[in-house]
């Protein structure tokens, strides 16, 4: 098991929830614009939200940014260990460095002073589009095996100044050596992991890409922390995230299972899955439920779920816990909406 580190209410690592992140895209000059999408992201389901600490323009929100957030906030910091320590200073609950690049050896300690001082977690991010140029000599260009040998040079220079409260993630454009950098540092040092694929592209590629490989660690028994990386809207990061975590058992709510229709489809399944999640999109409470074309292979392919739809002509079949319940006519998707929610709420009592 990973260490655990705390970031504010936040535990990352120790066997903790696995988290999902996202990061603002506004400038973070702009008060309004930043508190705006640090709220939106919280509301999209991040559990930790990443803001860009760029120039000394960025400093005077950063207390309002942390205050006014529903939970922990990271500066992303290069290069400058005035902006990391005033990050710090001003109630950040974590900070995004690499300490080889944040400075002078005062400098590192200056910011690791701060963060000891306060609780602050780091977070080394080794990027393939910024290894060291002797790592890429050696190793003859990005590999798994150089980002793993950056990432261990921050984690040194930490760990000599005595901080463990580390978090490591290691990104490269590239899927296989991503994952394998990710395989080789789990086996080296038990610092929890930040998971995901970098540039992962827009959101129909880049769901796919980081679904891969955020999912294949995650099978794996890789990653602490996720974050899913697409170019556009951030606000469509966290969902993507948390439905990854989802399908593989790893977070609870509402689940979905629809057929894929052939045949003998008896029932509009597109349209009725389709407001079935709409009405539940938001439910925290475990449930799994199945809208399926036809009562032939329906009810036996929909066993494992809580609530079923099985289409008939001009009705659907009701199944509860597996079980025939009743035939359900006229709004089916409706009245089927309806039954999952007296389900949910008959447990509750
Ligand atoms: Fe076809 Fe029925 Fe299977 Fe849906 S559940 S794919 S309608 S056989």
């Amino acid at each position: 098991m990973t260490r655990a580190v705390k970031c504010g209410p936040l535990v990352i690592g120790g066997g903790a929830k696995i988290s999902v992140q996202s990061m603002t895209n506004t400038d973070t000059r702009d008060c309004e614009a930043t508190g705006a999408q640090i709220a939106r992201l919280f509301e999209s389901g991040c559990d930790l939200v990443r803001v860009s600490v760029f120039d000394e323009k960025c400093v005077p929100h950063l207390r309002k940014y942390q205050e006014d957030a529903p939970g922990p906030l990271s500066a992303d910091i290069h290069f400058d260990a005035r902006l990391a320590v005033a990050a710090v200073e001003n109630g950040f609950a974590a900070l995004r460095i690499n300490p080889g690049n944040i400075g002078s050896e005062s400098e590192v300690e200056r910011v690791v002073d701060c963060c000891k001082a306060h609780g602050t977690p780091i977070r080394i991010g080794v990027n393939s589009g910024s290894l060291e140029k002797d790592i890429l000599n050696a190793h003859g260009g990005v590999t798994a095996e150089g980002m793993v040998e950056s990432a261990l040079r921050h984690v040194r220079i930490l760990e000599k100044r005595g901080f463990e409260d580390i978090v490591i993630s290691l990104k490269s454009t590239d899927l296989r050596t991503t994952v394998d950098a990710y395989r080789r540092m789990a086996k080296m040092c038990g610092y929890p992991l930040h998971v995901g694929m970098t540039e992962a592209g827009l959101p129909g590629e880049g769901s796919i890409r980081s679904a891969i490989g955020i999912g294949a660690l995650l099978l794996d028994g890789i990653g602490d922390t996720i974050r899913v990386s697409l170019t556009g809207d951030p606000a469509l990061e966290a969902p993507l995230g948390i439905s990854i975590l989802k399908a593989l058992g790893l977070r609870g709510g509402f689940r979905l299972i629809a057929c894929p229709t052939c045949g003998r489809t008896r029932l509009d399944t597109a349209a009725i899955a389709a407001r079935v999640e709409e009405a539940f999109r938001d439910e925290k409470r475990d449930i799994t439920v199945a809208v399926m074309g036809c009562v032939v292979n329906g009810p036996g392919e929909a066993r494992g779920a809580d609530v079923a739809l099985c289409g008939g002509v001009d009705c659907g079949a009701l199944y509860i816990g597996g079980e025939y319940r009743e035939k359900l006519t006229g709004d089916v998707a409706e009245k089927f909406i309806a039954r999952v929610r007296r389900v949910l709420d008959e447990r509750d009592r």
